[in-house]
């Protein structure tokens, strides 16, 4: 019964998955709007057509291997079979979860090898080596095993000792963890780039003056070298309180008019006078409470695991159904409400750069980064709706032009 209702849960997924993939490979040849059209000149949009044709059949890919074998794993009792004559809690649950990580490790690495290299590659984005590129993998594979096998003892720990109240202490941990995890994360990046101060000089200057004129306190502005992997750019905060850094990608610092990197550093600071990252981490909060909930409430199902062949309850394949059957859904309705806000609070961002003076600068400097990172200019309404952080460039223009005085 349960592994139909699985099986049901799974293939509704995926056929989801493959309808917003159509949409969105269909909506390639939607007309430019009139605002966008000095964005791509027509070589530009011609190859911008290819690599997301490319990109879009990936992902086609990579979602039917991964049905495939979710559907597999769960269907053929084959953790079960492993684990038959292990009594020990722990030791069958790490296995199961070690086998299922170590299948899905192997199947990320080669899909991010075609999609992170070598179609990167192919247009001119990536400047990964292999070598890089295997370190990369490796160092987040270890890092995301020794999160999941942590996180998942400790659930059993708990369980085994608290009965119920796990609920509210496994909240109160993971809330713990991730406050740790934004602590550390500054040391944690310096695992995989190099951060340098911010030059002196014009640019580092007018950035603190418009800092101090808003009596806004970060600890300084440092430069991360993302030209040893991308061609792309960014910006973005790290930290908190009184220790929060301000990241700009070298990229940007090469490809932008100081005016231009003023814009969007307003914008981050925008995001900063909010506190968009402390509102962000509040709803991660809220968003770790319903995993959790889910988790016990699946705990609550007493012969979950004998439909897939198991004579007790294991935790770790309960863990893997979590992640493969619920939170994908679950998911997806959590991130069409979080989208929603995050989008909100990219307009009121963009409103603090046309404030300081810097509008037109900024949709400037948004038009290079869609041009060099072949940016989408007309994604499908319903995937905008559903899962964009960020409002399309058209509507972002739209926002900073009619803000403007
Ligand atoms: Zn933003």
């Amino acid at each position: 019964m349960y592994k139909l209702i699985a099986a049901i849960i799974i293939s509704l997924y995926f056929i989801f998955q493959l309808f917003l993939a159509i949409l969105q490979y269909r909506n390639r040849n939607a007309s430019i709007p009139k605002e966008l059209e000095d964005v791509y000149d027509k070589e530009t949009y011609i190859k911008w057509k290819k690599y997301s044709a490319e990109k879009i059949r990936l992902s086609i890919i990579s979602e039917i291997l991964n049905y495939v074998i979710n559907l597999v794993l769960l269907m053929t009792n084959v953790f079960s079979i492993i684990v038959k004559n292990i009594e020990n809690d722990y030791a069958n649950s790490i296995i199961v979860l070690s086998i299922y990580l170590g299948i899905n490790f192997i199947v990320i690495i080669i899909m991010s090898y075609f999609a992170d290299l070598k179609l990167e590659s192919k247009y001119g984005f990536n400047k990964m080596t292999l070598k890089t590129f295997i370190l990369d993998q490796i160092k987040a594979g270890i890092l995301m095993f020794a999160l999941f096998i942590g996180i998942v003892s400790l659930f059993i720990l708990l369980h085994k000792t608290m009965g119920d109240y796990i609920i509210i202490l496994f909240t109160a941990i993971l809330f713990v963890l991730s406050l740790l995890i934004a602590f550390v994360f500054p040391y944690l990046s310096k695992i995989f780039n190099k951060f340098v101060p911010l030059d002196d000089g014009e640019l580092r200057d007018s950035l603190t003056k418009m800092l101090e004129s808003h009596n806004y306190k970060v600890k300084d502005i440092k430069v991360m070298d993302a030209s040893r992997r991308t061609t792309k750019s960014n910006a973005y905060f790290t930290g908190f309180g009184k220790t929060k850094i301000i990241v700009l990608y070298d990229n940007l610092l090469n490809k932008m008019s100081n005016e231009q990197i003023i814009a969007i550093f307003a914008h981050e600071m925008g995001h900063g006078i909010h506190k968009d990252t402390l509102k962000n981490s509040l709803s991660s909060i809220l968003i770790m409470f319903i995993f959790v909930l889910l988790a016990w409430l699946l705990i609550k199902i007493p012969n979950l695991c004998n439909d897939f062949g198991f004579n007790k309850f294991n935790y770790g394949f309960a863990s893997i159904i979590l992640f493969v059957v619920l939170l994908p859904f679950v998911s997806t309705i959590i991130g069409f409400v979080t989208s929603y806000f995050s989008r909100r609070a990219e307009y009121r961002a963009d409103l603090a750069a046309v404030k300081e003076g810097y509008g037109e600068q900024l949709i400037e400097a948004l038009k290079i980064l869609y041009r060099e990172d072949l940016g989408d200019l007309n994604p499908h309404p319903l995937i905008v709706l559903l899962s964009y952080s960020h409002p399309t460039l058209l509507d972002r223009i739209k926002n900073i032009r009619n803000n403007k005085d």
